[in-house]
């Protein structure tokens, strides 16, 4: 027997396809309105829907919902495409924008006059907002309600015409005025909008309101399982009455699609709506909409994170019906998973102090080989190169060591990682007493890799760059954006007047921006690179200020979570 469905979705195809319904056929949709960058959340919407595309054999449509013509334009078109082939998607030719569906939607609405199941009304919007009723109060009948077809049919006409001014008419869905889902309370499905639009210009000046269009472009795409998220339950109703009314009268042929809601994503220490996300760009907390530190998906490239990473994340955190935090450790979690396994090592030292090794010759240097990954001999071996000068990092010295410290401190033996064992003679200083290099002596046939290495026991073991051959670049070292999991929420204990902005929450420490020696073989990457520097974390490459022969790197995520408690 087949294993059983990980979540409630893959239940619901699964029971179609044994019903027959779909004679087996799955079709999803990734519909973004093209009014921003696409965020973590989105990632999850993605993940969903194509995954199940892939999973049950269908297809996914990537579909811009761009019905609304105010805040839309082509560069977030550009950018979403961009972002959801990177997350390593493909919708094949299903690329599709609703805008195109225009005319289909007026004629959806046109049917829905002629059968009575739509009429125009002038009644001005506050009016028409206190006749709606309350959750407690039924809604009561706009006098305009039982305007006949013909009348309702010519208004409409004239709308679309452009004779009369914005919010001088509206046509609204003739449900049910007592209904108690207030979505029900006839909505409005048009109104007139004189500005143009991104794609259509000013061919249209009345425009479908979301709850209309939705539905329509499922219909048209012959979209099996329409999924959205939680706050869209309440519209399921007008959902299945709008299709059931438009298959009624011929439009569309059932089996109609099935509107299908899950969970949001919500991340500690992050906030991931769009309107907190402009004020942020437009406000200056960040630089601009790629940002490592924002939650959109081109800030995620540059930070380093990688669509395997996403698609990991989405698996394991699932679909649920409930409302819930996700950590934000455990995103990061999934993206140190992926890089362990596939970047190769490199070293960087990040707060260097000088070794000076004085019984090395001067000017003398050799290779030592470094595996580029521990558990993938097939990824190579470089050459690190050694001398006489090397930098090493300042926390790994200490003059008078601590209890229990296993790094250099004079009289002590530790390995320079990949090279050779080595001793402390001691230190030099400057004259306020800091200091300024560290002294030592290496054992000549304690190389690693040769016969003598094992005669060594040590405990330390250190990572180092040769002062002649590395080279020094800038290091961007990235922390979570806000330093409060909740950013902006109530806590226990505030008065009551007291107003908190998610702005408040901000980490004044979520960048700091370094300069780091690094070993040669760092110096001549491709942008976009990733790596794990040995003790420090992963890092990449940074694919904007990144140039050649100088690439400047990002901290995509430490090795351990810092923020755990
Ligand atoms: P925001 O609330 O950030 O403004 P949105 O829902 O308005 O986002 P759309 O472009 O309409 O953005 O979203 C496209 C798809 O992504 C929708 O199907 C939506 O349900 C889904 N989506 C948006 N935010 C999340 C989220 N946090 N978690 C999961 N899915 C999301
Ligand atoms: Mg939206
Ligand atoms: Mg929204």
């Amino acid at each position: 027997t087949p294993a059983a469905p990980s979540n409630f979705i893959r239940s619901i195809i699964e029971e179609d396809n044994r019903s027959g319904k779909w004679d087996g056929r799955v079709e999803t949709r990734f519909p973004p309105e093209p009014n921003g960058y696409l965020h973590y959340g989105h990632a999850k919407s993605i993940c969903l829907n194509f995954g199940l595309a892939e999973a049950y054999g269908g297809i996914c449509h990537l579909r811009f919902d761009d019905t609304n013509p105010e805040k839309e334009e082509q560069e977030y078109v550009d950018g979403i495409i961009e972002a959801v082939s990177w997350l390593g998607f493909d919708w094949g030719r299903h690329l599709y924008f609703a805008s195109d569906y225009f005319e289909t939607m007026y004629q959806c609405a046109v049917g829905l006059i002629q059968a009575g199941k739509a009429y125009v009304d002038s009644l001005p919007p506050d009016e028409m907002r206190r006749l709606r009723g309350t959750l407690t109060e039924p809604g009561t009948d706009s006098p305009f309600r039982n305007r006949s077809t013909e009348e309702n049919l010519d208004l409409f006409h004239r709308m679309r015409e452009g004779e009369f001014a914005e919010g001088a008419h509206v046509l609204r869905a003739k449900v049910d005025m007592a209904s108690p889902n207030i979505n029900l309370r006839d909505p409005v499905i048009y109104r007139i909008r004189r500005v143009a639009h991104h794609r259509s210009g000013d061919r249209w000046c009345v425009y479908p309101l979301y709850t209309f269009a939705h539905p329509i472009e499922d219909a048209i795409e012959n979209i099996t399982h329409s999924i959205c998220t939680l706050e869209f339950e309440d519209q399921r109703p007008f959902y299945d009455w709008l299709l059931e009314t438009l298959a009624d009268i011929g439009m569309f042929a059932r089996p109609l699609p099935q509107q299908i809601e899950f969970a949001r994503l919500n991340l500690t220490y992050m906030v991931l709506s769009k309107r907190k996300l402009i004020q942020l760009v437009d406000e200056g907390h960040v630089a601009g909409w790629d940002d490592p530190r924002l939650p959109t998906l081109v800030g995620a490239r540059r930070r380093g994170f990688t669509p395997e990473g996403f698609r990991l994340f989405a698996e394991r955190i699932g679909v649920s019906k409930a409302d819930s935090w996700i950590d934000f450790g455990v995103l990061e979690e999934c993206m140190r998973e992926h890089l362990n396994d596939s970047a190769e090592r490199r070293v960087a030292v990040l707060e260097p102090l000088k070794l000076v090794i004085t019984n090395y010759p001067v000017g003398q240097h050799e290779d030592c080989e470094a595996p580029n990954h521990p558990l993938k001999p097939e990824l190579g071996k470089r050459a690190m190169p050694f001398g006489r000068e090397l930098w090493i990092e300042r926390e790994d010295f200490m003059e008078e060591p601590i209890k229990g410290f296993r790094r250099l401190f004079p009289g002590n033996r530790v390995r320079l990682r990949y090279g050779y064992v080595v001793e402390c003679t001691g230190c030099e200083k400057d004259a306020e007493g800091n200091i300024t290099a560290v002294l030592a002596e290496y054992l000549p046939d304690s190389k690693s890799g040769t016969p003598g290495a094992d005669n060594y026991k040590v405990k330390g073991n250190l990572h180092w760059v040769s002062v002649t051959d590395g080279y020094k670049a800038q290091i961007r070292l990235y922390d979570r954006l806000f330093s409060y999991p909740y950013p902006g929420a109530r806590r226990e204990g505030d008065a009551e007047e007291l107003e908190r902005s998610f702005l408040d929450d901000l980490n004044p420490d979520s960048v700091q921006t370094i300069e780091a020696w690094l070993e040669p073989s760092l110096r001549y990457v491709r942008p976009e690179a990733r790596f794990q520097f040995e003790r420090h974390g992963y890092f990449v490459a940074d694919r904007v200020d990144s140039s050649e022969g100088a690439p400047v790197f990002n901290r995509t995520v430490t090795l351990k979570d810092s923020w755990a408690k």
